[in-house]
Protein backbone atom coordinates (compact mmCIF):
# COMPACT_ATOMS: atom_id res chain seq x y z
CA UNK A 1 0.00 0.00 0.00
CA UNK A 2 1.17 3.21 -0.98
CA UNK A 3 2.11 6.06 2.01
CA UNK A 4 0.76 9.62 2.28
CA UNK A 5 2.40 12.31 4.62
CA UNK A 6 -0.10 14.87 5.28
CA UNK A 7 1.19 18.14 7.41
CA UNK A 8 -1.24 18.91 10.54
CA UNK A 9 -2.37 22.03 10.53
CA UNK A 10 -3.32 23.67 14.31
CA UNK A 11 -4.30 27.10 15.07
CA UNK A 12 -4.45 28.19 19.03
CA UNK A 13 -4.00 24.73 20.18
CA UNK A 14 -6.38 23.01 17.66
CA UNK A 15 -6.04 20.76 15.48
CA UNK A 16 -7.54 22.33 12.24
CA UNK A 17 -10.50 20.90 10.08
CA UNK A 18 -8.50 20.94 7.42
CA UNK A 19 -6.14 18.19 8.40
CA UNK A 20 -9.70 16.25 8.32
CA UNK A 21 -9.68 17.06 4.62
CA UNK A 22 -6.06 16.12 3.86
CA UNK A 23 -6.60 12.83 5.56
CA UNK A 24 -9.72 12.50 3.67
CA UNK A 25 -8.23 13.08 0.16
CA UNK A 26 -5.14 10.92 1.35
CA UNK A 27 -7.30 7.76 2.37
CA UNK A 28 -7.92 6.90 -1.06
CA UNK A 29 -4.80 7.33 -2.01
CA UNK A 30 -3.30 5.12 0.62
CA UNK A 31 -2.26 4.77 4.48
CA UNK A 32 -2.43 8.24 6.06
CA UNK A 33 0.51 9.41 8.14
CA UNK A 34 -0.21 12.87 9.73
CA UNK A 35 2.99 14.86 10.57
CA UNK A 36 2.81 16.13 14.04
CA UNK A 37 5.02 18.65 15.68
CA UNK A 38 3.07 19.44 18.66
CA UNK A 39 2.39 15.91 20.99
CA UNK A 40 -0.25 17.54 23.38
CA UNK A 41 -2.63 17.44 20.34
CA UNK A 42 -2.24 13.49 19.05
CA UNK A 43 -5.60 12.76 20.95
CA UNK A 44 -7.24 15.43 18.28
CA UNK A 45 -6.07 13.44 15.38
CA UNK A 46 -8.42 10.28 16.09
CA UNK A 47 -11.42 12.48 15.29
CA UNK A 48 -10.46 11.86 11.23
CA UNK A 49 -9.69 9.47 9.13
CA UNK A 50 -5.47 8.78 10.12
CA UNK A 51 -3.51 5.63 10.27
CA UNK A 52 -0.44 6.78 11.60
CA UNK A 53 0.75 9.78 13.89
CA UNK A 54 4.42 10.69 13.11
CA UNK A 55 4.69 12.80 16.05
CA UNK A 56 8.33 15.07 15.60
CA UNK A 57 10.31 15.84 18.40
CA UNK A 58 13.06 17.51 19.36
CA UNK A 59 12.15 21.54 17.95
CA UNK A 60 9.60 24.18 18.40
CA UNK A 61 9.27 24.87 15.26
CA UNK A 62 6.91 27.83 16.72
CA UNK A 63 9.84 29.93 16.79
CA UNK A 64 11.51 29.39 13.50
CA UNK A 65 10.47 30.18 9.76
CA UNK A 66 9.36 27.50 8.21
CA UNK A 67 12.74 25.65 7.27
CA UNK A 68 12.88 23.33 9.85
CA UNK A 69 9.04 22.06 8.70
CA UNK A 70 11.04 21.41 5.75
CA UNK A 71 13.93 19.39 6.64
CA UNK A 72 11.29 17.08 8.72
CA UNK A 73 9.26 16.66 5.87
CA UNK A 74 12.43 16.13 3.34
CA UNK A 75 13.67 13.78 5.88
CA UNK A 76 10.25 11.84 6.13
CA UNK A 77 10.22 11.59 2.09
CA UNK A 78 13.39 10.01 1.76
CA UNK A 79 12.57 7.18 4.71
CA UNK A 80 8.89 6.92 3.98
CA UNK A 81 9.41 6.99 0.06
CA UNK A 82 5.20 8.39 0.18
CA UNK A 83 3.82 8.62 -3.19
CA UNK A 84 2.20 12.00 -1.69
CA UNK A 85 2.58 14.76 0.62
CA UNK A 86 -0.39 16.82 0.77
CA UNK A 87 -0.11 20.19 2.66
CA UNK A 88 -3.21 23.10 3.43
CA UNK A 89 -3.30 26.02 1.00
CA UNK A 90 -2.14 28.36 3.59
CA UNK A 91 0.22 30.52 3.06
CA UNK A 92 2.83 29.02 5.16
CA UNK A 93 1.45 25.57 3.74
CA UNK A 94 2.72 26.68 0.15
CA UNK A 95 5.94 27.97 1.49
CA UNK A 96 6.52 25.09 2.99
CA UNK A 97 5.41 22.76 0.14
CA UNK A 98 7.50 24.96 -2.82
CA UNK A 99 10.75 24.79 -0.45
CA UNK A 100 9.88 20.59 -0.13
CA UNK A 101 9.07 20.51 -3.81
CA UNK A 102 12.92 21.88 -4.30
CA UNK A 103 14.84 19.61 -1.89
CA UNK A 104 13.42 17.02 -2.95
CA UNK A 105 13.36 17.62 -6.41
CA UNK A 106 9.40 16.97 -6.89
CA UNK A 107 6.47 18.35 -8.74
CA UNK A 108 4.62 20.59 -6.91
CA UNK A 109 0.89 21.42 -7.53
CA UNK A 110 -0.77 24.29 -5.72
CA UNK A 111 -4.19 25.16 -4.65
CA UNK A 112 -6.23 22.20 -5.95
CA UNK A 113 -9.57 21.79 -5.08
CA UNK A 114 -9.31 18.13 -5.14
CA UNK A 115 -6.92 14.83 -5.60
CA UNK A 116 -8.40 11.39 -7.16
CA UNK A 117 -6.86 8.31 -6.14
CA UNK A 118 -4.65 8.07 -8.67
CA UNK A 119 -3.04 11.51 -7.93
CA UNK A 120 -4.29 13.87 -10.48
CA UNK A 121 -5.16 17.27 -8.93
CA UNK A 122 -8.26 19.87 -10.18
CA UNK A 123 -6.95 23.19 -9.89
CA UNK A 124 -9.41 26.19 -10.61
CA UNK A 125 -6.93 29.01 -12.17
CA UNK A 126 -7.76 32.64 -14.47
CA UNK A 127 -10.17 33.68 -12.09
CA UNK A 128 -11.92 30.68 -12.23
CA UNK A 129 -12.42 30.51 -16.13
CA UNK A 130 -10.22 27.12 -16.29
CA UNK A 131 -10.35 24.20 -14.62
CA UNK A 132 -6.81 22.55 -15.06
CA UNK A 133 -6.57 18.76 -14.06
CA UNK A 134 -2.96 17.54 -13.84
CA UNK A 135 -0.74 15.39 -11.88
CA UNK A 136 3.34 15.49 -10.81
CA UNK A 137 5.57 13.65 -13.41
CA UNK A 138 8.21 13.40 -11.17
CA UNK A 139 9.44 12.57 -8.02
CA UNK A 140 6.90 12.77 -4.76
CA UNK A 141 3.62 14.86 -5.69
CA UNK A 142 3.67 17.45 -3.12
CA UNK A 143 0.26 18.84 -3.29
CA UNK A 144 -1.85 22.04 -1.52
CA UNK A 145 -5.12 21.70 -1.22
CA UNK A 146 -7.75 24.38 -0.18
CA UNK A 147 -9.77 24.23 2.99
CA UNK A 148 -13.47 23.47 2.77
CA UNK A 149 -13.25 21.68 -0.70
CA UNK A 150 -14.42 18.45 1.00
CA UNK A 151 -16.91 17.33 4.13
CA UNK A 152 -14.02 15.38 6.59
CA UNK A 153 -14.73 11.54 6.72
CA UNK A 154 -14.94 10.33 10.35
CA UNK A 155 -12.45 8.30 12.21
CA UNK A 156 -11.52 4.71 10.96
CA UNK A 157 -10.32 3.19 13.87
CA UNK A 158 -7.48 4.37 16.51
CA UNK A 159 -4.15 5.76 14.94
CA UNK A 160 -1.05 4.00 15.38
CA UNK A 161 2.17 6.39 16.66
CA UNK A 162 5.54 6.43 15.72
CA UNK A 163 8.29 9.10 17.18
CA UNK A 164 10.48 10.76 14.98
CA UNK A 165 13.58 13.00 15.86
CA UNK A 166 14.57 15.32 12.88
CA UNK A 167 18.07 16.13 12.43
CA UNK A 168 18.00 20.35 11.86
CA UNK A 169 20.64 21.79 10.81
CA UNK A 170 21.93 25.24 11.94
CA UNK A 171 21.19 27.14 8.68
CA UNK A 172 17.21 26.10 9.10
CA UNK A 173 17.27 27.80 12.54
CA UNK A 174 18.76 31.06 11.38
CA UNK A 175 14.85 32.73 10.61
CA UNK A 176 13.24 32.76 13.78
CA UNK A 177 10.20 34.51 15.07
CA UNK A 178 11.03 37.19 17.39
CA UNK A 179 7.03 37.73 19.00
CA UNK A 180 3.87 36.67 17.68
CA UNK A 181 0.20 37.91 18.28
CA UNK A 182 -2.63 36.10 17.89
CA UNK A 183 -5.57 37.24 15.56
CA UNK A 184 -7.78 38.96 18.02
CA UNK A 185 -11.42 37.45 17.26
CA UNK A 186 -15.07 37.69 17.74
CA UNK A 187 -17.28 34.90 17.95
CA UNK A 188 -16.95 34.17 14.09
CA UNK A 189 -15.67 31.75 12.57
CA UNK A 190 -12.25 31.63 10.81
CA UNK A 191 -12.91 33.33 6.69
CA UNK A 192 -11.56 30.20 5.07
CA UNK A 193 -12.31 27.63 7.57
CA UNK A 194 -16.17 28.61 7.92
CA UNK A 195 -18.67 26.24 6.14
CA UNK A 196 -20.82 29.46 5.72
CA UNK A 197 -19.92 32.82 4.53
CA UNK A 198 -22.09 35.68 4.49
CA UNK A 199 -20.00 38.62 2.26
CA UNK A 200 -20.66 42.03 2.04
CA UNK A 201 -19.98 44.60 -0.71
CA UNK A 202 -20.63 48.24 -1.75
CA UNK A 203 -23.69 47.88 -1.32
CA UNK A 204 -24.06 47.83 2.45
CA UNK A 205 -22.73 51.79 2.06
CA UNK A 206 -20.32 50.75 4.95
CA UNK A 207 -23.34 49.59 6.91
CA UNK A 208 -22.44 45.62 8.00
CA UNK A 209 -25.06 45.05 10.73
CA UNK A 210 -27.57 43.16 8.37
CA UNK A 211 -24.62 41.28 6.91
CA UNK A 212 -23.13 40.26 10.63
CA UNK A 213 -26.29 39.86 11.89
CA UNK A 214 -27.68 37.28 9.00
CA UNK A 215 -23.91 35.58 9.31
CA UNK A 216 -24.28 35.04 13.23
CA UNK A 217 -28.01 33.55 13.00
CA UNK A 218 -26.26 31.42 10.63
CA UNK A 219 -22.83 30.68 12.39
CA UNK A 220 -21.08 32.28 9.40
CA UNK A 221 -17.98 34.23 8.71
CA UNK A 222 -18.10 37.44 7.22
CA UNK A 223 -16.60 38.87 4.36
CA UNK A 224 -16.74 41.81 2.09
CA UNK A 225 -15.29 42.72 -1.40
CA UNK A 226 -12.64 44.89 -1.66
CA UNK A 227 -14.69 48.16 -2.69
CA UNK A 228 -15.75 47.33 1.15
CA UNK A 229 -12.24 47.16 2.75
CA UNK A 230 -11.20 49.61 0.40
CA UNK A 231 -13.43 51.71 1.53
CA UNK A 232 -12.13 51.09 4.96
CA UNK A 233 -15.84 49.82 5.91
CA UNK A 234 -14.25 46.20 6.98
CA UNK A 235 -10.74 45.02 7.68
CA UNK A 236 -8.91 43.60 5.06
CA UNK A 237 -8.38 40.66 6.71
CA UNK A 238 -11.89 39.57 5.76
CA UNK A 239 -11.11 40.39 1.79
CA UNK A 240 -12.88 37.58 -0.79
CA UNK A 241 -10.99 37.67 -3.89
CA UNK A 242 -8.42 37.43 -6.22
CA UNK A 243 -6.00 39.71 -3.72
CA UNK A 244 -7.84 38.65 -0.63
CA UNK A 245 -8.85 35.31 0.74
CA UNK A 246 -9.98 32.05 -1.44
CA UNK A 247 -13.39 30.63 0.12
CA UNK A 248 -14.54 27.56 -0.94
CA UNK A 249 -17.66 27.06 1.91
CA UNK A 250 -20.66 24.87 1.49
CA UNK A 251 -22.61 28.25 1.37
CA UNK A 252 -21.45 31.67 0.13
CA UNK A 253 -24.33 34.72 0.56
CA UNK A 254 -22.45 37.69 -1.69
CA UNK A 255 -24.88 40.69 -0.26
CA UNK A 256 -24.28 43.85 -2.51
CA UNK A 257 -21.94 42.59 -4.68
CA UNK A 258 -21.56 42.67 -8.33
CA UNK A 259 -19.20 39.67 -9.24
CA UNK A 260 -16.14 41.38 -10.57
CA UNK A 261 -13.95 38.62 -11.59
CA UNK A 262 -11.49 39.60 -9.09
CA UNK A 263 -14.32 38.63 -6.81
CA UNK A 264 -15.22 35.65 -8.21
CA UNK A 265 -11.62 34.44 -7.95
CA UNK A 266 -12.27 34.40 -4.45
CA UNK A 267 -15.21 32.47 -4.36
CA UNK A 268 -16.61 30.71 -7.13
CA UNK A 269 -15.95 27.45 -5.92
CA UNK A 270 -18.22 27.60 -3.02
CA UNK A 271 -20.59 24.85 -3.14
CA UNK A 272 -23.97 26.72 -2.97
CA UNK A 273 -24.36 30.48 -3.76
CA UNK A 274 -26.72 33.25 -2.66
CA UNK A 275 -27.02 36.49 -4.11
CA UNK A 276 -28.85 39.18 -2.69
CA UNK A 277 -28.53 42.81 -5.53
CA UNK A 278 -31.53 45.20 -6.24
CA UNK A 279 -29.67 45.07 -9.91
CA UNK A 280 -30.97 42.35 -11.62
CA UNK A 281 -28.42 42.48 -14.29
CA UNK A 282 -25.68 42.39 -11.86
CA UNK A 283 -22.97 39.80 -13.32
CA UNK A 284 -22.94 38.00 -9.71
CA UNK A 285 -26.71 36.68 -10.62
CA UNK A 286 -24.90 34.20 -13.28
CA UNK A 287 -22.78 31.96 -10.55
CA UNK A 288 -26.17 32.15 -8.07
CA UNK A 289 -28.14 28.87 -7.16
CA UNK A 290 -30.60 31.43 -5.80
CA UNK A 291 -30.85 34.56 -6.28
CA UNK A 292 -32.95 37.75 -4.57
CA UNK A 293 -33.40 41.32 -6.55
CA UNK A 294 -33.79 43.28 -3.38
CA UNK A 295 -32.52 45.53 -0.88
CA UNK A 296 -30.08 44.31 1.06
CA UNK A 297 -31.65 46.23 3.91
CA UNK A 298 -34.87 44.48 3.18
CA UNK A 299 -34.26 41.34 2.67
CA UNK A 300 -31.40 40.32 5.23
CA UNK A 301 -33.60 41.38 8.56
CA UNK A 302 -36.61 39.21 6.58
CA UNK A 303 -34.17 36.48 6.09
CA UNK A 304 -32.82 36.21 9.62
CA UNK A 305 -36.30 37.67 11.75
CA UNK A 306 -37.26 33.73 9.71
CA UNK A 307 -34.51 31.73 10.30
CA UNK A 308 -34.45 33.19 14.25
CA UNK A 309 -37.82 32.13 14.40
CA UNK A 310 -37.42 28.58 12.97
CA UNK A 311 -34.70 28.02 15.31
CA UNK A 312 -36.83 28.94 18.57
C1 LIG B 1 -5.79 43.84 -9.46
C2 LIG B 1 -7.15 43.86 -8.83
C3 LIG B 1 -7.41 43.02 -7.78
C4 LIG B 1 -8.67 43.01 -7.18
N1 LIG B 1 -8.91 42.14 -6.14
C5 LIG B 1 -10.15 42.09 -5.63
C6 LIG B 1 -10.47 41.16 -4.58
O1 LIG B 1 -9.63 40.41 -4.09
N2 LIG B 1 -11.74 41.12 -4.13
C7 LIG B 1 -12.74 41.92 -4.62
O2 LIG B 1 -13.88 41.83 -4.15
N3 LIG B 1 -12.45 42.82 -5.58
C8 LIG B 1 -11.19 42.94 -6.08
N4 LIG B 1 -10.93 43.88 -7.03
C9 LIG B 1 -11.93 44.90 -7.29
C10 LIG B 1 -13.03 44.46 -8.26
O3 LIG B 1 -12.62 44.69 -9.59
C11 LIG B 1 -14.32 45.23 -7.97
O4 LIG B 1 -14.06 46.60 -8.08
C12 LIG B 1 -14.94 44.95 -6.62
O5 LIG B 1 -15.05 43.56 -6.41
C13 LIG B 1 -16.32 45.59 -6.55
O6 LIG B 1 -16.87 45.40 -5.28
P1 LIG B 1 -18.44 45.39 -5.11
O7 LIG B 1 -19.03 44.29 -5.92
O8 LIG B 1 -18.71 45.40 -3.65
O9 LIG B 1 -18.86 46.82 -5.65
P2 LIG B 1 -19.65 47.24 -6.96
O10 LIG B 1 -19.05 46.63 -8.17
O11 LIG B 1 -19.80 48.71 -6.90
O12 LIG B 1 -21.08 46.55 -6.77
C14 LIG B 1 -21.98 46.91 -5.78
C15 LIG B 1 -23.26 46.09 -6.03
O13 LIG B 1 -24.14 46.34 -4.97
C16 LIG B 1 -25.46 46.41 -5.49
N5 LIG B 1 -26.23 47.19 -4.53
C17 LIG B 1 -26.12 48.50 -4.23
N6 LIG B 1 -26.96 48.83 -3.22
C18 LIG B 1 -27.60 47.69 -2.86
C19 LIG B 1 -28.56 47.39 -1.88
N7 LIG B 1 -29.03 48.31 -1.02
N8 LIG B 1 -29.04 46.11 -1.81
C20 LIG B 1 -28.58 45.15 -2.66
N9 LIG B 1 -27.64 45.39 -3.61
C21 LIG B 1 -27.15 46.65 -3.72
C22 LIG B 1 -25.30 47.07 -6.83
O14 LIG B 1 -26.39 46.73 -7.67
C23 LIG B 1 -23.98 46.47 -7.31
O15 LIG B 1 -24.20 45.27 -8.07
C24 LIG B 1 -9.67 43.89 -7.63
C25 LIG B 1 -9.40 44.75 -8.69
C26 LIG B 1 -8.16 44.74 -9.29
C27 LIG B 1 -7.88 45.66 -10.45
Amino acid sequence: MSEVLILVDAVDGKVAKSTGELATYAKSIGKVNAVLFDASLVSQLGAYAIDNVIICGGIDITKFSSAPVVQTLTQLVSSKSPTAVLITSSSRGKEIAGRLAVATDSGIITDATSIDADLVATQVIFGGSTTVRSAVAHGTAIVTLRSNSIEPLGASGTPTTEEFTPTITDSAKLGIVTSSQPVVKGGRPELTEASIVVSGGRGTNGDFKAVEEFADVLGAAVGASRAATDAGWYPHTHQVGQTGKTVSPQLYVACGISGAIQHRAGMQTSKMIVVINKDPEAPIFELADYGVVGDLFNVLPQATAAITARKA
